[in-house]
């Protein structure tokens, strides 16, 4: 077989993977499903479980295990030949599953499995079917020819749109450096920063220090850089990119795009009956309807308030002097030192890459009876890629695991999970899931290994929350396994809930190990770095309060203009923010989450799936951190189900209750009497 993508036997040959396979394989692959969803439902007669759904599965669990390399490395190793192939097979699938969700035979049919069988099947397989349904409808197969045609339309344009949008704002980022010859304009700046910038210009044949927008070094220079004017000018850098304005101005402007991501968007969910595309994204959510999700973040906001003002205030005090917006983080990190005696890069060095990875892997196996071990050799995409077995803790493999933790050009920037290979049991045979674990941290300089901030340890617990998910999952049919069929704002509960225990004093000490010394992170710093835990968190709160509450309400109007956009976020800061922002911020045009990404109408997803994350860890802080049943008991109630059970529904199994919010308020520190104002 030439075309690697087109072995799905086992696990992806990355580097034999060309951009010129992937539209061949992808278009081979398509047209293979194409002809055998026709044979397998001329087949289906009576249509049932096992002669309609599970090949239906089957066919799914190949083309999503075929594009899966692609997507991952277009995301990783953007260039320019894969992204146009990729670009190219976007419309193809886009067309392919418009084609499968109007399909009014398969829709029949899985009417008929429902009524004529769903007595016999489980609450699972009922699930699946009812969840599937759902889907026709949102897919339009109930609408008269003409608009049917016209909603295939929108969502083969809005296919595109999505990749253009991270397009944009990547070559934005990477489009603009700052060189520095100067060495005193770098004061304050840690080491490794500097380290990075001197190779970034050598790389560049430049003397001096290259200064760049990859997350690294720009969160240095704002909580570091002493010069005010960098970090004005850093600033000014970042929240213009892929915008009108800035120093890449117009080039690389996502305005348009938004304005036609919104108008598709809205035009949709008009077709589809709804009132605006928020509503329609709320039909596959816990929350119901858009006045539920905003009085929910309203109430938020107001309750933390109060306590956002006073943190600022210090901060102010404490500068002694009014704080422009890029002023804010620098002054917090040294009011953070002045506090509580402790640093971000004085904690660094007692979190190497490896020591953290381990630590993270041995509290896991603990909590949850599992055992992770190194897996490989295999091949992969780029020689700083890691590779796990995960193992049940009885024996026998549950999933395998790719690692990928560092900033590098050509990636996209953030954090995430994604799916290699999910979990299936078709035909007889077993498929085990495979999760890819990207991430965007400081890499090795020369020979000192990647050093984690401990904001980076909680990033890599949230998103091996994501992984455990998907790896743990026992469910076999595909569309519900890991976190397929979840409701989206119940995604970020593995996640955010894996996050508190990085804050363990236990813990803490597993994932600590001076990168010279192999000394753990000695007792006073570890017992100050838990006591600034909830440092600002009434701040923290607010700003994803404010992205939240930006997102429904841009959802829930009609299509706007890029200007409306930024009227629209401009308005929710007047109502939420307590820090201020210049006129030329523009935040909206790099909010990926909710353009590029699957969180449209659906950011406050985090703060929704947060009430059930704090409230599913207070069970651990009632028995002990390290409770190894509770543990159990959170595999097997959450993790294991997938979207198998309805998101409150699992919940309640493990808590023995429906979730209570206090427990939000509480972990973050914020007392509900400052909601009195
Ligand atoms: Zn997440």
């Amino acid at each position: 077989m030439n075309n690697p993508l087109l072995d799905t036997t086992g696990l992806p040959a990355f580097s034999r993977i060309r951009p010129q396979h992937v539209e061949p394989a992808t278009r081979a692959v398509l047209e293979e499903c194409r002809a055998q969803v026709e044979t397998i439902l001329a087949a289906a007669e009576p249509p049932r479980w096992d002669n309609l759904v599970m090949p239906l599965e089957a066919l799914d669990h190949r083309l999503a295990r075929a594009w899966a390399p692609v997507g991952h490395l277009n995301a990783v190793q953007n260039t320019e030949a894969l992204r146009e192939a990729y670009n190219a097979c976007l419309p193809l699938l886009s067309d392919y599953s418009s084609e499968m969700g109007q399909h009014e035979g398969l829709f029949r049919a899985f009417e008929r499995v429902l009524a004529e069988e769903g007595d016999r099947l489980g609450a699972g397989q009922r699930k699946i079917l009812a969840d599937a349904l759902r889907d026709f409808h949102l897919s339009g197969v109930a609408l008269p020819p003409g608009p049917r045609e016209r909603f295939r339309a929108i969502m083969l344009e809005l296919s595109t749109l999505g990749a253009r949008f991270e397009e944009n704002l990547l070559d934005a980022t990477q489009a603009w450096r700052l060189e520095v010859r100067d060495e005193s304009r770098l004061a304050g700046l840690p080491e490794a920063a500097r380290e990075r910038a001197r190779q970034a210009a050598r790389n560049r044949g430049l003397d001096g220090w290259a200064l760049t927008l990859d997350f690294p070094c720009y969160h240095a220079v704002m909580c570091h850089a002493v010069d005010r004017e960098l970090r004005r000018e850093f600033y000014a850098a970042w929240v213009t990119r892929a915008s009108e304005l800035g120093p890449t101005a117009g080039r690389f402007d996502n305005g348009a795009v938004m304005e036609a991501i919104l108008r598709l968007r809205h035009e949709a969910a008009a077709i589809l009956g709804f009132e605006s595309y928020a509503q329609l994204s709320l039909e596959t959510k816990m929350a119901s309807s858009v006045e539920e999700v905003a009085g929910f973040l309203e109430d938020l906001a107001r309750r933390s308030r109060t306590a956002a003002k006073a943190e600022l205030e210090a901060v102010q005090q404490f500068a002694g002097q009014p704080l422009e917006a890029w002023d804010i983080a620098f002054w917090s990190e040294r009011l953070r030192e002045h506090a509580y005696e402790v640093s971000d890069e004085e904690l660094r060095p007692y979190f190497p890459a490896d020591r953290a990875m381990a630590g993270l892997f041995d509290t896991a196996a603990q909590l949850f009876g599992i055992r992770i071990v190194p897996g490989g050799p295999v091949d992969t995409w780029h020689p700083e890629v890691g590779f796990y077995r995960i193992e049940d803790a009885e024996g026998g493999l549950l999933g395998q695991l790719y690692t990928d933790l560092y900033a590098r050009e050509q990636k996209r920037g953030g954090a995430w999970m994604d799916e290699c290979v999910g979990r299936a049991k078709l035909g007889g045979q077993t498929a085990l899931p495979v999760a890819f674990l990207v991430c965007n941290f400081m890499p090795p300089v020369g020979a000192r290994p990647g050093l984690l901030s401990h904001d980076d340890v909680v990033t890599l617990f949230h998103e091996f929350g994501h992984c455990l998910h998907h790896l743990l999952t026992r469910v076999d049919w595909p569309s519900a396994a890991g976190i397929n069929g979840v409701a989206w704002d119940a995604v970020e509960l593995p996640s955010q809930f894996l996050e508190n225990f990085a804050w363990h004093p236990t813990v803490i000490e597993r994932l600590s190990g001076h990168h010279l010394t192999g000394e753990p992170l000695p007792r006073v710093l570890l017992e100050r770095l838990i006591a600034s835990r909830n440092f600002q968190s009434a701040m923290q709160m607010l700003r994803q309060v404010e992205f939240a509450l930006f997102d429904i309400r841009l959802y829930a109007r009609g299509a706007t203009d890029a200007a409306g956009v930024v009227a629209e976020l401009d308005a929710v800061r007047r109502e939420v923010a307590v820090v201020p922002y210049p006129g030329f911020n523009r935040f909206a045009h790099g909010f990926s989450h909710i353009f590029g990404g699957g969180y449209a109408a659906g950011y406050y997803s985090y703060k929704w799936a947060e009430v059930l994350s704090a409230d599913a860890f207070s069970l651990f802080e009632e028995n002990g951190v390290m409770d190894p049943v509770a543990g159990r008991r959170f595999r097997a109630c959450i993790l294991e189900v997938g979207g198998s059970v309805d998101a409150l529904d699992a919940f309640i199994a493990f808590r023995g209750r429906p979730p209570e919010p206090g427990a939000l308020l509480r972990l973050a520190g914020i007392s509900d009497a400052a909601a009195a104002t």
